[in-house]
């Protein structure tokens, strides 16, 4: 081949391109335009040389930027020229380790539709082999100990290959061309029943077993892909109540499989976009409108929510498994144990809540809940994002300092910056006791190790007391690196602003959020900042209520409507729910009056999370939550019900920073309550006030453009109503598209923060 016109070059590739069949198809686009060369993985990604005619190279190299595998995600390619060979053939070459890696780790991916078909293909020799996977689909990030991604660098290394498992590894024209996971019935992983202590059937003989147990009414702890679920019938009542009993989950939602996007419409509304999402590769369970006669599912999959979460199967093990009655899936733990991942470890915890243990022997090295999305206007809503989406890094604007963020403390993720990439971990969960601390420092060491990365600079909360700030502190002081902390609003607007990529120059951003500690030391949550790079001030922010007892009140709502009503003067009449006997004794209301009246024990809060907790206490929606976020989450139900309404009064200062006062807000509930007006009514017309204050502090301060984040957006009613004034008014708005508006986005916020980049 070597003569004239014939040239030879590195292409180097980086992003999301190892696991998603990078290698097979540039060997098959060289091969077939007969071209020599190799191909392999490093650390940072794919490098290819490739010679032949300039023509024929150009257009290889093109047509891979053009037309890449469906799972790959291109963030760059670099070419250089670089002296010929003598060689007859194109090859994938053995793995390079690099000492720094900034490539990305691949995701799980749902079951493809070839895989599926195979799957049911009698004359197949995978048929029903709950372990089916190709280069398209399949465990990734779940079963990878460390990079490149290769097979022995995963957990299938314990399961050597069949002869024909082989063979189609290594047939570049096969679709399992090197599929790291490849497996069969003769060489792979297993499944079986394991019940009272003892193994029952295997294979076929488990998955009809655990079938008649779920058909039962009983629950099946299953093993998946990123840990275990705890499984059963979602249209028995009962076992729904038995589930809720055993694993101390009184009122939080659960979610629910179904077969396909048709039984999801027995269930909610869907539409074309969430169809999309429902079906995608990354298969998360989607937030959507439940019909007003809960579809077929029990009301007891998520009690006095007007949303009910469903998603598709999308291991070949769920496919085997459902059939047309659709099934609790939640993560298997006890509430606020981080999900169970190892068999032996489920077996001990999971014991008394589960009636049957669906096992398997692939080891899941790490444990990964299932995402949550939402569909907002046409585009993802994150909720949480974890499996499928997690590890994907982002896209900074520009490189920065190598940063380790820990989040908050609710709903944690870490963040590793490396160059222009930020990548953002599973979600670790509420990191308030020594196993979620375990799992995070677990997490930090992993994603390290993966990306061969150490921090120059670690970030976490301004909190005093978070366990996740105490970690980072640790760990700074370890590595000899500077610790950040990082004020939780201020990472909340840093995280919006990379999500959306905005860089065009100071903006107006909006944080409604539930708790977090502010600069003067105050619990902050209604807040408004001018934010552009490198700079962030407080320009308005809802005006101070004293509250008793500070984060406990997040418990019992009716204590912070008691202490909204006492800020703004309105006396505690007996026809009030927060002051009935019956919600609150006299005795702790007389404590309470006293802690207000000598200000002792009190935190001053901005919290607009509190303040949807007052008006649902008041409106006689909750007064005392299960879950974080209930209360609000249940004033949206009855809001969502009403439609758009007018809003109420509230007060706004003339100073900066403007105080907003939201005293005028709790009279007119307080009247319109003794008016009798519907709840439905109350709950509409106090979203409108809410969605009213974001318009007029937009209007004062002229802003053209204004982000939306913080833990209250995740309610798409306010949301909805918030954008569509902002819009009318001729503003930009500005929403999450990749991570969450809630504290599962905090790192990312931390990390650029941190990292000089925002
Ligand atoms: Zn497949
Ligand atoms: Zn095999
Ligand atoms: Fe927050």
């Amino acid at each position: 081949m070597v003569g004239g016109g014939v040239v030879r070059r590195r292409i180097t590739v980086r992003g999301v391109v190892q696991g998603v069949g990078f290698r097979p198809f540039v060997h098959q686009l060289a091969t077939r335009s007969g071209l020599t060369g190799l191909v392999g993985n490093d650390t940072a990604g794919v490098f290819i040389e490739v010679q032949g005619s300039r023509e024929v190279v150009d257009a290889l190299r093109a047509e891979l930027i053009a037309h890449p595998p469906p799972l790959a995600r291109i963030h760059s390619v670099h070419v250089a020229d670089v002296p010929t060979k003598t060689e007859t053939h194109f090859v994938i070459v053995a793995s390079q380790l690099s000492t720094v890696g900034t490539s990305s780790v691949p995701t799980d991916v749902g079951t493809c539709d070839e895989c599926l078909r195979e799957l049911f293909d009698p004359t197949d020799r995978r048929f029903r082999y709950p372990f089916v996977n190709c280069t398209h689909c399949g465990p990734r990030y779940t079963i990878v100990r460390g990079l490149p991604y290769d097979r022995p660098a995963t957990t299938m290394a314990g399961f050597p290959m069949c002869a024909d498992c082989e063979r189609e590894y290594h047939d570049p024209a096969d679709r399992r061309f090197h599929a790291q996971p490849i497996a069969c019935p003769a060489c792979g992983p297993r499944v079986w029943l394991e019940s009272g202590g003892a193994r029952g059937g295997d294979d076929e003989d488990a998955i009809r077993e655990a079938v008649k147990v779920l058909a039962g009414g009983g629950i099946v702890a299953m093993k998946g892909i990123g840990g275990f679920h705890l499984a059963c019938d979602a249209t028995n009542p009962d076992a729904i109540l038995r589930l809720r009993e055993r694993k101390g989950r009184k009122g939080k939602p659960f979610a629910v499989m179904v077969k396909g996007v048709e039984h999801a419409r027995r269930i909610a509304e869907v539409s074309g976009d969430e169809a999309a999402v429902l079906t995608g590769p990354e298969r998360p369970i989607v937030m959507l409108k439940r019909w007003a006669d809960q579809g077929e599912v029990d009301d007891g999959i998520a009690p006095g929510l007007n949303s009910v979460g469903l998603m598709l199967p999308y291991s070949p093990l769920h496919h085997l498994l459902i059939d047309d009655r659709p099934l609790v899936m939640t993560s298997g733990n006890r509430s606020d144990e981080p999900i169970a991942g190892d068999s032996a470890d489920a077996r001990e915890r999971l014991a008394d809540l589960a009636d049957a243990f669906l096992m398997h022997d692939r080891i899941i090295h790490t444990v990964c809940d299932d995402s949550v999305v939402r569909v907002f206007a046409g585009h993802e809503y994150p909720v949480r994002r974890s499996r499928g989406y997690a590890p994907l890094p982002l896209k900074l604007p520009r490189p920065g300092k190598c940063v380790l963020a820990v989040g908050g403390e609710l709903k944690a993720t870490l963040c590793v910056t490396v160059g222009d990439h930020a990548y953002l971990s599973q979600h670790i969960g509420d990191v308030e006791s020594i196993d979620t601390l375990a799992a995070l420092d677990r997490t930090a060491e992993h994603l390290l190790d993966l990306f061969r990365v150490s921090p120059e600079v670690v970030a976490c909360d301004l909190h005093p007391g978070y366990l996740s700030a105490d970690w980072a502190a640790g760990f700074a002081e370890r590595r000899g690196v500077p610790l950040v902390r990082v004020q939780h609003h201020h990472a909340h607007v840093a995280s919006l602003l990379t999500d959306a990529n905005w860089q065009g120059g100071p903006v107006l951003v909006v944080c409604f959020d539930g708790t977090g500690y502010g600069t003067d030391g105050a619990i902050w949550g209604g807040e408004f900042f001018h934010a552009g790079t490198g700079t962030i001030e407080r320009v308005a922010h809802l005006k101070y209520v004293p509250l008793p007892g500070g984060d406990t009140a997040i418990r019992k709502p009716y204590r912070t409507a008691l202490a909204h009503l006492w800020a703004a003067g309105v006396p505690w009449a007996p026809e009030l729910w927060p002051v009935n006997s019956a919600v609150a004794s006299d005795a702790e209301r007389r404590v309470l009056r006293q802690q207000l009246e000598r200000n002792v024990n009190c935190v001053p809060t901005s919290s607009m999370g509190r303040l949807f907790d007052a008006v649902a206490a008041l409106a006689c929606v909750r007064h005392e939550v299960s879950y974080e976020g209930q209360a609000a989450m249940e004033l949206e139900a009855h809001a969502a019900a009403a439609g758009s309404c007018e809003p109420f009064p509230f007060g706004v200062s003339d100073s900066l920073p403007i105080e907003l006062d939201p005293m005028p807000t709790l009279s007119a509930v307080v009247a319109g309550l003794r008016r009798r007006l519907p709840v439905e009514v109350i709950a509409s017309r106090f979203h409108a006030t809410v969605a009213e204050m974001v318009r007029v502090v937009a209007r004062v301060l002229n802003a053209t453009a204004v982000g939306l984040t913080g833990g209250v957006f995740q309610n798409v009613t306010l949301l909805d109503l918030v954008s569509e004034r902002l819009r009318t008014d001729g503003r930009t708005v500005l929403t999450h598209r990749q991570v969450p508006c809630n504290d599962g986005g905090l790192s990312l916020g931390q990390a650029v923060t941190a990292g000089g980049i925002q």
